[in-house]
């Protein structure tokens, strides 16, 4: 198991090195089509994204296996942010996709219901948390309350400024009970983001993708970055570090999470949950059936 989940020698560095939020880094000096620590090109991607999806299949087995016979009730939860069109669904379809859906639990948060706003705004994100064993995915999540609320002015600041603290704190209750948070901020540039849109006018398998508000968040691009800034300065803590991915090539942003999910769960170093019946003797009583 150690040897399969080696780092390929197309990565220079590991994508959690070179990835992980350093302070100072500036939201809009980010190279949205870099590849950092990666030395390969697109067309080594898909033998490459392959193989190392089979990598990550087999450690969430193993996480899966340990929390379905209670040897382990550890559980990961990666959490995707990013501005429209920045690649959140593809790495749940071609990264997250690879494992057992048994074993994974998704969620995406979009405009709070009715029920959710009559909570407080981590009622409806306790509740999608993973249980034992399991791989959470957020789509979007509890950073919403920082980001899409303060660009718009869905409550005051003193109330959403009370919330990076409320978050570091909640993520710190999180890693303390044992769930591993791989965190990705997913950044496209506004070019890239331009020739995504256009493509789902231009295409009728993509209309459903398409939504007309896409245009007016777009506008806020500035806004946006300044809040993005703000999320990565302050939540950005050692238990649960921010990631800022590249993601003008998808390629490389599924490789690069990929590889961030495959280190989370080798740094579990899990086993497999031993047999709690006699081998030997099943073995034998197998053979006499
Ligand atoms: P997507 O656009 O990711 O495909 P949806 O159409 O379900 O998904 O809607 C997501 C929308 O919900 C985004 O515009 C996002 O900003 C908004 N949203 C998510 N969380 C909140 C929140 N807490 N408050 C207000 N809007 C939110």
């Amino acid at each position: 198991m150690a040897a399969m989940s080696a780092l390929p020698d197309l990565w220079t560095h590991k994508p959690r090195s070179v990835l992980t939020f350093r302070p100072g880094t500036r939201v809009a000096d980010i190279d949205t089509n870099a590849t950092p620590g990666f030395s390969g090109e697109k067309s080594d991607a898909p033998d490459l994204q392959a193989e190392r999806n089979g990598v990550f299949a087999a450690l969430q087995e193993q996480l899966y296996a340990c929390g379905k016979t209670g040897t382990d009730s550890r559980s990961v939860l990666l959490v995707l942010q990013g501005m429209d069109t920045a690649g959140k669904g593809g790495i749940v379809e071609h990264v997250v996709g690879a494992g057992n859906p048994m074993g994974i639990r998704y969620t995406s948060f979009g405009v709070p219901t009715a029920e959710e706003r009559a909570h407080h705004y981590l009622w409806r994100i306790r509740n999608a948390l993973p249980g034992p064993g399991k791989i959470g995915v957020f789509d979007r999540s509890h950073y919403e309350d920082v980001l899409v609320v303060r660009v718009h002015e869905l409550v005051p600041p003193d109330v959403w400024g009370a919330r990076y603290d409320e978050i570091n704190a909640f993520e710190k209750e999180l890693t303390d009970a044992g769930t591993a948070i791989v965190k990705v901020a997913m950044f496209v540039s506004l070019d890239e983001q331009k020739r995504r849109l256009a493509e789902r006018l231009e295409r009728p398998d993509k209309y459903w993708k398409y939504n007309p508000g896409d245009l007016d968040e777009r506008a806020l691009w500035p806004a946006y970055q300044d809040a993005y800034q703000t999320v990565l300065d302050r939540t950005s803590t050692e238990y649960a570090p921010w990631h800022v991915v590249p993601c003008d090539r998808k390629w490389y942003a599924r490789l690069a999470v990929t590889e961030l999910l495959i280190e989370a769960l080798h740094g579990m170093q899990l086993s497999w949950p031993p047999a709690d019946f006699d081998v030997e003797a099943e073995k034998k009583r197998l053979a006499s059936a």
